[in-house]
């Protein structure tokens, strides 16, 4: 029996891109080796690089002029490429939340990087809104989903500079224009894949402006010139993610999922603000449709851990809150069905009338 599996990440999979994944591992194409085994050289493992790019494009409706990566070091190494490869005078950051915070760390390490807004003030349960951009900064950098504080930037704002987004926590969960972005990157293991593999598509014309010397590892266009292959990629991760956008593909891509996700979060967040003892603890118009972050209410505080073990015995895990914001968190991503959100509703129905 799966688990009704909310973890934050690494987290669910689609069980299509689970099988098919265990057949390669011990048999990849026929060859008689493992996809474990086989050069990522390989006519064979050449394929599956070009499809799993061929699916980000399509999937994406990614426009001429961008390039797809795959790389290693997860979303956290690209808080570092990206200042390295692109911050020449001064970079702008909106702090929505840890990991924003971590990629305005790395930045200042590198050059200027200043925060324009944040939202650290209310333990970053809202979006900043009214701030301006600076004209002048060399690009701006958003964190689309706040993974941590489930809050979410829902629409693809206009940026007088060149737009950079971590979308580690909601890529491929509802239809966008890449347009608007100058670059895009995250960790596949939210969303898109297993641990071991970065995405980040490109903007071609934005490099190879800053004066710095780069290291070839951390370049972008060395990166671009070898195809993701500069030096050895995650072959496996890869070929997970490859197998969950191909069942993304089939279910009818982007606007399909967008549909399913929405309806998922609505259900919790109804069941959150009907429920006498829970309340959300974001606001609600900034409200993640990937992670719903709720507590109990004050009088029930001590309740917690008794609704933790009871929704065990329901086969639900993962549910446990960020300690920086304590109480629940459940990560409701792509591959999550519809079935385990209403086990988790039901749930908080029947604690409810337990009390
Ligand atoms: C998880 C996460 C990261 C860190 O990803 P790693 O691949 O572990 O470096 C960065 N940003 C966001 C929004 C995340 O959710």
């Amino acid at each position: 029996m799966r688990k009704h599996n909310f973890n934050a990440g690494p987290s669910v999979l689609p069980v299509e891109a689970l099988e098919s994944t265990s057949k390669a591992v011990l048999d990849f194409n026929g060859s008689g080796m493992s996809i474990m085994e086989i050069s990522h050289r390989s006519k064979d493992f050449e394929a599956v690089m070009n499809e799993t790019v061929s699916l980000f494009k399509e999937l994406l409706s990614i426009p001429e002029g961008y390039s797809v990566l795959f790389l290693g070091g997860g979303a956290s190494m690209q808080f570092c490429m990206v200042p390295f490869n692109l911050l020449e005078k001064k970079a702008a950051y909106l702090n929505t939340g840890t990991w924003a915070g971590k990629a305005l760390k790395e930045a200042k390490t590198i050059g200027d990087a200043i925060e324009v807004a944040s939202s650290k003030d209310a333990n970053f349960n809202y979006i900043p809104k009214n701030y301006s951009i600076p004209a002048d900064a060399d690009y701006f950098h958003i964190t689309t989903n706040n993974t941590i504080f489930g809050t979410e930037i829902k629409t693809d704002i206009n940026s007088p500079v060149p737009l950079i987004a971590d979308m580690s926590s909601d890529i491929m969960s509802r239809p966008m224009d890449v347009s608007k972005y100058g670059l895009i990157y995250g960790g596949a293991q939210k969303n898109v894949g297993p641990a071991g593999v970065a995405f980040v598509i490109v903007k071609n014309d934005l490099l190879g402006k800053v004066s710095r010397k780069i290291p070839s590892i951390l370049d972008y266009k060395v990166q671009i010139e070898n195809d993701s292959m500069y030096n050895t990629p995650p072959v496996v991760s890869i070929y997970t993610m490859c197998q969950t956008l191909k069942w993304l593909k089939n279910l009818g891509g982007l606007s399909a999922i967008n549909k399913k996700n929405v309806e998922k979060a609505s259900l919790l967040y109804n069941e959150i603000d009907r429920n006498r003892l829970f309340k959300g603890t974001a606001v609600v118009e900034d409200r993640s449709i990937m992670n719903a972050c709720f507590i109990m209410n004050d009088e029930y505080k001590d309740l917690e851990d008794e609704f933790m073990n009871f929704t065990k015995t329901k086969g639900i895990v993962g549910i446990k809150g960020h300690r920086s914001v304590g109480g629940f968190r459940a990560s409701i991503y792509n591959a999550l069905p519809r079935e385990s959100v209403v086990a988790l509703v039901d749930a908080m129905k029947d604690f409810e009338k337990s009390k």
